[in-house]
């Protein structure tokens, strides 16, 4: 299955289409947002920097125990004395005002996120920031109306109860998408929360705090604590919250759950992923090419429930391949602010480490590596588009989270072989199908232990439609009229 094609030589030469840094305003320093204002924490302060230029942005407080201590009792005060006391609809209000000024602040919010995270304005501009937008104004229309979300065979009744103060915290990869997905059912339910987003992308988070603040939130209904994982691991060990709520890597989420485990806490846990993406020898292969490139190579391949598995039918295994160097060869990687870059830069150098540490492993175990030939800039930390073929299951690459943009192509002759490669993995967060025969899609969804099953298309994401893992890739759904379950009583 070796394709010996060469990709065209020549591609269409972009002229640079910087977006304008111009309407950010960042600060040399942040301190932590705790009841409704910026306060100095009582710690040390990190350095968060770009990772497509190494540039310092800002110095941001790193909360140690004292900090967590007083944003929990703000948080605490606040659910007490306001927000547990507001009828739905008036929360409603706040979470609506909160998304429309997301709006109106959202290229502001888009550069901001580039900037700090590395990925491509395109995305953060049209894919992160209008569905963080959309799930407020989602959760906003739920926040009167629980009474309906709630099946009275739960036993709930009909009036469901916040949780109380609900500890978050997330990962560095959708900064702002995962603080929406964390605070907007959170509060339509009548939660009040403290949440610490990832040491390597604070930014936006800081700039929703100040929005918080131009919404007229009431103090202490959201704090925002920045630092590393200590601070996460005092926010979870906090006696003072009712509820944590976890995005990020599958061995964190386990010492989380040993944290809570004899405790009253409930905890949702949104964990890691090693999809398979299955295209069967009906399926239209151009579009399945789209698919397989937005499935891995979306956000630098930075993304719980990227298709890092291909899994190929045999017989379309060289067409495929071919088609999918040829499409990978116009992949542009570069500054994450040219509106014309596809791949923008990783997140991290211990990120870039890992990228490098599993590839190199993966070749020297035998799969074979490609990328296409593309000029990677001189600063900051960049991997090209990779691809691996001829892996096996037995591969470290096939079984373990890269976490990067990398695919692994394994090949299957029958139905029941590709489903039975699909669910050779510790995980369950997603899987995608293509095939023509909607019959097939049905079957095959049903038999993949996976919390997502896309058919035909991959990485889609709506507000209204839970999302969730099996196995190592966490318990709890978020999204959707699930997602208010994880907040209430
Ligand atoms: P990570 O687990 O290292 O960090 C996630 C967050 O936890 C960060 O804010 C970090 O500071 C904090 N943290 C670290 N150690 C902690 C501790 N002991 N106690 C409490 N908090 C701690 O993960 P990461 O590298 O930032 O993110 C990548 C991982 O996140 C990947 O595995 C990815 O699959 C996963 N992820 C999952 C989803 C999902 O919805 N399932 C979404 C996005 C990312």
């Amino acid at each position: 299955m070796t394709d010996n094609r060469k990709p065209p030589a020549d591609v269409f030469r972009y002229a640079p289409a910087p977006e304008s840094r111009s309407i950010v305003d960042i600060k040399p320093s942040y301190g932590l947002f705790i009841g409704g204002e910026f306060v100095d924490g009582h710690g040390k302060s990190f350095k968060t920097i770009s990772p497509s230029t190494e540039e310092v942005l800002a110095e941001v407080a790193e909360a140690d125990d004292a900090d967590v201590d007083a944003a929990v009792k703000a948080a605490r005060r606040a659910y007490d004395r306001v927000w547990s006391k507001l009828p739905g609809r008036e929360r409603a209000k706040y979470l609506y005002r909160i998304a429309r000024i997301i709006q109106e602040r959202s290229r502001e919010l888009a550069v901001l996120e580039s900037i700090d995270n590395g990925k491509p304005i395109k995305e953060s501009r049209d894919v992160d920031i209008p569905i963080v937008a959309a799930h407020f104004f989602y959760y906003a229309g739920w926040a009167d109306k629980l009474a309906y979300a709630m099946p009275q065979s739960a036993g709930r009744g009909t009036d469901p109860q916040p949780l109380g103060v609900a500890g978050q915290i997330i990962p560095w990869n959708f900064p702002l998408l995962m603080l929406a997905w964390k605070i907007a059912p959170a509060l339509a339910c009548g939660n009040t929360v403290v949440l610490k987003p990832a040491e390597t992308t604070p930014l936006t988070a800081l700039l929703f705090a100040e929005i918080c603040q131009q919404a007229d939130l009431p103090p202490g209904v959201v704090n925002i604590i920045t630092g590393a994982g200590g601070t996460g691991q005092a926010l979870v060990g906090h006696p003072g919250i009712d509820k944590v709520a976890f995005t990020g890597s599958t061995d964190v989420g386990k010492a989380i759950a040993r944290t809570v485990a004899g405790t009253d806490k409930k905890v949702t846990l949104e964990l890691g992923g090693k999809a398979a993406n299955i295209v069967f020898d009906d399926a239209p292969l151009d579009q399945a090419v789209e698919g397989i490139v937005t499935g891995i190579f979306f956000n630098q391949g930075h993304v719980c429930c990227a298709g890092s598995r291909l899994l190929v039918q045999e017989s379309i295994a060289d067409e495929l391949l071919a088609k999918l160097k040829r499409r990978m060869s116009t992949l542009r990687v570069g500054d994450p602010l040219d509106k014309n870059t596809d791949i923008g830069a990783i997140n991290s150098a211990e990120q870039l480490a890992r990228i490098r540490e599993l590839s190199d492993i993966g070749e020297a175990e035998g799969a074979g590596r490609w990328s296409p030939e593309c000029e990677l800039p001189q600063h900051g930390f960049w991997f090209p588009p990779t691809l691996f073929t001829d892996v096996t299951q037995a591969h470290r690459i096939a079984r373990e989270e890269i976490f990067g943009p990398v695919l692994s192509v394994l090949t299957f002759r029958t139905p029941a072989e590709a489903v039975e490669k699909a669910n050779n993995t510790p995980y369950g967060l997603s899987a995608g199908v293509w095939t023509e025969k909607g019959s097939r899609i049905l079957k095959i969804a049903n038999q993949l232990r996976a919390g997502v099953v896309w058919a035909n298309t991959f990485n889609k994401f709506d507000p209204t439609s839970p999302f969730g893992g099996y196995q190592e890739s966490g318990y709890g759904r978020e999204g959707g009229r699930h997602g208010l379950e994880a907040y209430l009583k």
